[in-house]
């Protein structure tokens, strides 16, 4: 459709890679407009964790438009805010031991990302926060000072200022624990550093290229943030709402952040919606002082608590995310094995996970492979390295073997000698050397 090219911005993005108009989608599908079907393992970068058009959610969302339910209040109490309230407390917070209130802000990750860091420093009176080496936060202006990535940042067009990077973990090899770094860095008033107010963390890096962070490391950082008086504020944007099998990706270091914020997945049905959850004690705002007339999306409301009424009142989702987990990492390990030459290695944890490809053009070749199959894959890392797995947790098993069968074979025509597959030599513009 040339209507694209005439006046949408040159600034589209995964459009370039899925050059198809798309009309459909069910779970862990997508149709286009021909009516060829997609195996989604993009699912809106994390935020389809229950699916496109998840069907539990539609009733609920179909029954609440047909009683002319609130669809925007700004900030007003209503029912469908009360209710998911009461669910995200009832089966979220109170299960895990976790004594938050919650912050409503405009509706996309960047907003609650904003909000956190402007609460951490007026709290602290500290301008400073320390985000890490690959983290991406969103690309406003003060998220975008906390991530990584030159391109967003060079996107800026502004000093982005009140931010310090530290190496994150690995990020110096696997022996290297970073966060004495920053122990010795908040411990030195000659360091440079100037003492923050938070330090921000993604536990698991999406856009950087599902880095995870050990549990060791993130119980260290909680300690030097502790030891320091800086806040913790995990970023569970991505890693969240089951991602890593848990609700929370930090449940299992047995941490507890001071500030969280959650968006992508979290409205359920793939609606905008963000919160930033804190101590109560953090609850220093005054009446409006942070705003946004977006926030509150009273349909997300409905249905993020049909997904927390529907899989997060017992253990069993989380059950399946992590044996579906433990079979993606078994499938990516022998893929590795096979035919990574010892140069691939897998990454992530639970949904969570990749293969890093070491270069950006190879990790290219094998989407792009995919997508000839009808298996929509994505990549990330500084340099596009990383094939990021991040399908529907509700994906059959059928479907999850289905994609990871064409991930291997995509993986191992791009791989393989020219001489051992002459029937794909066209597709090849040069000889790969792994
Ligand atoms: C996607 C993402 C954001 C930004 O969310 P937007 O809705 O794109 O503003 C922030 N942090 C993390 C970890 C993310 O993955």
């Amino acid at each position: 459709m040339k209507i694209f090219d005439e006046i949408e911005s040159e600034v589209q993005s995964y459009a370039r890679s899925f050059p198809r108009i798309f009309n459909k989608a069910q779970g862990e599908m997508l149709y286009d407009e021909e009516g060829t079907q997609y195996l989604d393992f993009l699912a809106g970068a994390g935020t389809l964790n229950y699916g496109h058009n998840n069907p539990i959610f539609k009733e609920k969302l179909l029954e609440y438009i047909h009683s002319d339910g609130i669809t925007h209040g700004l900030d007003l109490h209503t029912k469908a805010k009360g209710e998911f309230l009461e669910a995200f407390n009832d089966k979220i917070l109170k299960p895990r031991g976790l004594d938050y209130v919650m912050q409503f802000t405009g509706p996309t990750g960047t907003n609650a990302v904003e909000a956190a860091m402007k609460l951490a420093r007026n709290i602290k009176g500290r301008e400073n926060i320390i985000s890490f080496t690959n983290g991406f936060h969103g690309v406003s202006l003060g998220s975008l000072a906390a991530t990584g990535n030159s391109h967003h940042r060079g996107a800026a067009g502004v000093a982005l200022g009140g931010t310090s990077r530290v190496p994150y973990d690995g990020y110096l090899g696997d022996d290297i624990d970073t966060t004495a770094y920053l122990d010795k860095l908040l411990s030195d008033s000659s360091s440079g550093v100037d003492k923050p107010a938070a330090v921000i963390v993604e536990t698991v890096q999406g856009e950087g290229g599902i880095n995870a962070a050990s549990f060791d490391w993130l119980r260290n950082l909680d300690a030097v943030c502790k030891k320091h008086d800086v806040l913790l504020i995990v970023d569970d944007i991505q890693a969240g709402c089951g991602r890593t099998g848990t609700y929370f990706s930090f449940e299992e270091a047995g941490i507890y952040p001071d500030i969280v914020t959650l968006s992508k997945s979290l409205g359920g049905y793939g609606l905008p919606f963000a919160v930033v959850l804190f101590r109560p004690e953090l609850d220093n705002w005054k009446p409006g002082e942070h705003n946004g007339t977006f926030r509150g999306n009273n349909f997300a409301f409905v249905t993020a608590k049909a997904a927390i009424d529907h899989y997060w009142s017992d253990d069993r989702f989380s059950n399946e995310i992590k044996r579906k987990g433990a079979y993606v990492s078994e499938r990516l390990n022998a893929i590795v094995e096979q035919y990574g030459e010892g140069n691939f290695t897998t990454r992530g944890r639970g949904m969570f996970q990749g293969i890093n490809c070491v270069n950006g053009d190879l990790a290219g070749k094998i989407t792009r492979k995919c997508f000839q199959h009808n298996l929509i894959i994505e990549t990330s890392g500084a340099d596009d390295q990383v094939v990021k797995f991040l399908c529907p947790l509700i994906i059959s098993d059928e479907n999850l073997k289905k994609g990871l069968d064409i991930v291997e074979q995509a993986i191992k025509e791009v791989c393989a000698r020219e001489d051992s597959i002459p029937e794909e030599h066209d597709y090849f513009d040069q000889q790969i050397a792994v």
